[in-house]
């Protein structure tokens, strides 16, 4: 894998990894674990636990049980109103419809408390059909400072995170009910909407017009909810009423199957909240100005691809227990991202950063184990062999330079008989021709695959190069007692490097005898076709299998059987042989079978230089 394709294939795996993140966040999936988020947050961070701006004056099971049931409520609503009106609230909320005509005398006294100070809201509904307002019937409509929507927006999963302060059905638009207290209490006379929010006095609520206006509910902390006031209480002892004052109250039914709706919120833990307490917070939030802004769905995406580039940029910069250390410092960074912008009152869309983090993450520490480790392997496995080959090789050059030091020296320290001294300086000059041929073929090669050296270029008479490699390998064959067979028609030549050919053809035949049992046959043939002469080795040795033939042409491979023969080798020559065979547009292949033996078959371009006489080249 080259360096850029390498790098593409990263990319590419850490950009998928990116997108799935990023597409998974858009599922429920995402949208489920936004809420989980959102809930978790609001409940390690409440806000602090003090008194309610609002107060509940509940109907509850003691109210219905003294004023008759559901059905009989004006009457007692109406005194409880007139005794609260002494203690100046600061407006009133009432969150019963009184959408239906009962008994006149009745609705006179209650719609005479609702005109009188202070400020009071009824509860408008929004029709099911959702074709218009439920709203209170005359007298209490007129009596009504303003009427205001009761409607709570629950997420998909149930859960009432929010509502809307504004809600339109038909021609006509009510803002909600907890609003309008909050206005009244404020003596505004209106609302101001513009992009960014609404004016109420001079309080500005952040309900953008792109977000429907929404708010998010502030839940009063569960240690100090919203105070409550048993309306029956108030019948009972006006005075309880004291605790009304400067505040505003919230009149509704806080009984399980009453009249009105029950939402699990946040804080609920099973238990749901009343749809008085939920308007009542409304205003509680209101009152407070502590509001909490979501933050721009672009500016999540941009965190999210911001988070993947830093992954992308770690895992490639850093290696080992690093970079997983770093990534999963980042990882711990994006989920606490949440949690530090809700400090700062920002809603934070967990699914995206989370999902693209983890994500990011999982694959960038899997293709650093994977890829890097791999690379790490392969490298280390080839220092491995490089290191024993460089050992053979210096083991090899030992031998020559061992003859030639202690000939050298015999020659120095003894006056030798002249023909003795002759003997030796032909062994050193044999020796020494032999270090210097090993070593310019190395060098030869290297070039060559680098690029370094151009070919020499002559007519190479085939049968010559093998006759003199059989000769050659001869006195090692004999030793095995095996016989080498040649048969090479001598009108074959190929044009290209007497002396690499040679060694490459050396090579092959050679390795036929080491890698032989004694007393086999190897045999050496030379053939062509129109265009092509081919030089085959064919012997009864050891032979490999299919996943050792994939390898011997790699630098430093030696196959196990080889290793275990006991034959001296660096793994280097047959890498050397393809070399050479490349270099001359040719091509080198091989069958083999364990235990029977193999055929090496190299393929050359026929010739068209013409031959030089053999003793012209030798001079
Ligand atoms: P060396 O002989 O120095 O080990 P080579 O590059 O010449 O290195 O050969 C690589 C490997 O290929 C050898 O170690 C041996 O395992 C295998 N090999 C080469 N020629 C033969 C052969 N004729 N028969 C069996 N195995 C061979």
């Amino acid at each position: 894998m080259s360096r850029y394709s390498g790098l593409w294939a990263y990319a590419a795996a850490l950009g998928g990894a990116a997108l799935f993140g990023l597409l998974l966040s858009f599922t429920p999936i995402g949208g489920q674990l936004d809420y989980w988020t959102y809930d978790l947050l609001l409940r390690l961070f409440p806000p602090p636990a003090r008194q309610s701006s609002a107060v509940i004056l509940a109907i509850d099971e003691r109210t219905l049980a003294a004023s008759g049931g559901l059905m009989n409520l004006r009457r007692p609503v109406g005194e409880a109103l007139q005794i609260l009106e002494r203690y100046e609230p600061a407006s009133i909320a009432i969150d019963i419809v009184l959408s239906e005509r009962r008994d006149d005398a009745e609705n006179e006294a209650l719609a005479r408390a609702i005109a009188t100070e202070p400020p009071t809201v009824l509860a408008a509904n929004l029709r099911a059909d959702g074709q218009g307002w439920e709203n209170p019937v005359e007298p209490f409509s007129s009596a009504a400072a303003a009427l205001g929507h009761v409607h709570a927006e629950p997420d998909a999963d149930g859960v009432c995170r929010r509502i809307l302060l504004a809600k339109a059905a038909g021609r006509e638009r009510r803002w909600a009910l907890g609003l309008e207290a909050f206005r009244l209490a404020r003596d505004a006379t209106d609302i101001l909407q513009t992009e960014d929010g609404l004016q109420v006095g001079d309080a500005f609520i952040p309900a953008p017009y792109r977000r429907d206006q929404e708010l998010l509910l502030r839940y009063a902390n569960p240690a100090s909810p919203i105070e409550r006031l048993s309306l029956q209480t108030v019948l009972e002892d006006p005075s309880a009423a004291e605790a009304v004052r400067g505040r505003a109250v919230f009149v509704g039914v806080l009984v399980l199957g009453g009249l009105d709706r029950y939402l699990m919120t946040p804080y609920s833990f099973g238990e749901p909240m009343a749809g008085v307490e939920i308007n009542a917070s409304v205003y509680e939030t209101l009152a407070r100005g502590e509001f909490l802004r979501p933050v721009a769905p672009s500016t999540a995406l941009a965190a999210a691809l911001l988070l993947a580039g830093a992954f992308a940029l770690l895992f490639r910069r850093l290696s080992g227990w690093r970079a997983v250390a770093a990534g999963a410092g980042l990882l711990a960074l994006a989920q606490t991202l949440p949690a530090l912008l809700f400090q700062q009152d920002l809603v934070f869309p967990a699914a995206q950063t989370t999902f693209v983090a983890w994500a990011c993450f999982l694959t960038g520490a899997s293709y650093h184990y994977l890829v890097v480790r791999r690379q790490l392997e392969v490298s280390e496995a080839q220092t491995n062999r490089y290191q024993k080959a460089v050992h053979y090789v210096t083991h090899e050059m030992r031998t020559p330079l061992t003859a030639i030091q202690g000939s050298s020296e015999l020659i120095s320290r003894f006056s030798l008989p002249e023909d003795k001294q002759r003997q030796i300086g032909e062994l050193i000059h044999k020796e020494s021709q032999r270090l210097a041929r090993m070593v310019e073929i190395f060098l030869s090669v290297e070039r060559l695959s680098a690029g370094q050296l151009e070919l020499r270029r002559e007519a190479v008479s085939v049968s010559d190069v093998l006759e003199e490699c059989v000769r050659r390998v001869r006195p090692l064959a004999d030793r095995k007692r095996i016989a080498v067979s040649c048969e090479a028609p001598p009108h074959l030549r190929v044009d290209g490097d007497h002396e690499l050919l040679e060694y490459a053809c050396y090579n092959l035949i050679s390795n036929a005898v080491k890698y032989s049992p004694a007393e086999t046959a190897i045999d050496v043939r030379a053939w062509s076709s129109p265009d092509r002469i081919l030089i085959a080795v064919r012997d009864q040795g050891y032979g490999m299998d299919s996943s050792e033939l994939r390898k011997i042409f790699q630098r430093f491979y030696r196959a196990r059987t080889a290793q275990q023969s006991g034959e001296n080798g660096s793994g280097l020559g047959l890498a050397i042989v393809e070399e050479i065979v490349i270099q001359h547009q040719g091509s080198i292949s091989v069958e083999s079978q364990p235990g029977e033996g193999s055929c090496f078959t190299v393929s050359l371009p026929r010739g068209v230089l013409e031959l030089e006489p053999k003793a012209a080249r030798h001079a």
